[in-house]
């Protein structure tokens, strides 16, 4: 089969052996992989777990071929999560699998979704609400369930709260749409006139063009008097200080984007405004269900979150897309049966 491998040479397009289904294992047909950051990182040197060639890509949508499980018969359409956890673990026991001791996580521990089949744990695979559209779906896998997690889990929004999103790529736009779905008053924040104008289509109240500003923390506070919830999305260490500074007393500050950068936070602002900060990783296998329940409810438009659509042959257009930082794009997805 075709794959998007990870060597030492980069990414490589070649045929590489179907994968092998062990005991329990489904093999799934990839209708869409969505491109992330994350792999953007893995390409750039960040080490995977699993040694290289690999095959990348953990944002999945597809068709069940082949099972030994009555749960999902072949022709089952089904979303993946990007991290199978063991179920077994201290942090899987508590409900807290997003920090499983033994996690694999596709296209890192194991062969991802830049193909044109993958192989998962049958018991790991989520059955697509009908009415769901099979490609964008993808999306919900990574880019919808991790903005879920930040918001209802980790920041613990509430309806007629107020959200700050900064940065609007794919994770912060899902974060948007999943805010509004929790009765959340959103302020958008990034930096790209299209961003901004795609969170006020997914029902941000507000938008703030960060480019604007010199003092992003204050422009927050001076425009919502302090945000219930600050979801820092982007990963630089001065917007995580600025979600620190926007925040009213008691707030809530949830970090989702990546960094190896320290931050600098005010401390005596955290200690006198009893700012909890909080980080965010992933989604938990639990929360799958009510991800795709919002979605079947048209909660989450995810078809309005998939803008690009590349073969499997162009990966690397589609990862390079990325990292031009392209202000339409919100997320790209990658189609091995070819675009629709
Ligand atoms: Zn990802
Ligand atoms: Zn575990």
């Amino acid at each position: 089969m075709r794959a998007a491998v990870l060597d030492e040479g980069g990414l490589d397009v070649r045929d590489v052996p179907e994968p092998v289904p062990t005991f329990g294992e489904a093999i799934v047909n990839v209708a869409a992989c969505g491109v992330c950051r994350t792999d953007l990182h893995y390409l750039h040197g960040v080490p995977t777990a699993k040694a290289r060639p690999l095959v990348l890509g953990h944002e999945v949508s597809g068709v069940v071929a082949t099972t030994t499980s009555d749960r999902l018969p072949p022709g089952t359409r089904v979303v993946l999560p990007p991290v199978i956890p063991c179920g077994r673990c201290r942090f899987c026991l508590e409900g807290r699998n997003t920090l499983c001791a033994s996690m694999a996580m596709f296209g890192n521990h194991r062969d991802g979704g830049f193909a044109a089949q993958i192989a998962v744990p049958a018991w790991a695979a989520f059955p697509l609400p009908r009415g769901l559209p099979l490609v964008e779906s993808s999306v919900i896998s990574d880019a919808v369930s991790t903005a879920y997690h930040a918001l209802a889990n980790r920041g613990q929004v509430r309806a007629g709260e107020t959200v700050a999103i900064i940065g609007c790529g794919g994770v912060g736009l899902a974060a948007v749409q999943v805010a509004v779905a929790l009765g959340a008053s959103v302020l958008a924040v990034d930096v790209a006139e299209a961003k901004l104008r795609a969170a006020e289509r997914f029902g941000a109240k507000g938008v703030l063009d960060a480019a604007e500003s010199s003092d992003l923390g204050k422009a927050i506070r001076q425009a919502t008097g302090g945000v219930d919830v600050a979801v820092e999305a982007i990963g630089k260490p001065s917007t995580i200080a600025a979600a620190v500074e926007g925040v009213r007393p008691g707030g809530r500050v949830v970090v989702i984007g990546y960094s190896e950068a320290s931050a600098t936070i005010n401390a005596s602002r955290v200690m006198f405004r009893e700012i909890e900060i909080r980080g965010s990783l992933g989604c938990g296998l639990q929360d799958f269900p009510k991800v795709l329940d919002l979605a079947a409810r048209g909660r989450i438009d995810v078809g309005a979150l998939v803008t690009h659509r590349f073969p499997l042959e162009k990966t690397p257009d589609a990862l390079a897309l990325l990292e031009s930082s392209a202000p339409d794009l919100i997320r790209a997805v990658v189609v091995p049966g070819g675009p629709p």
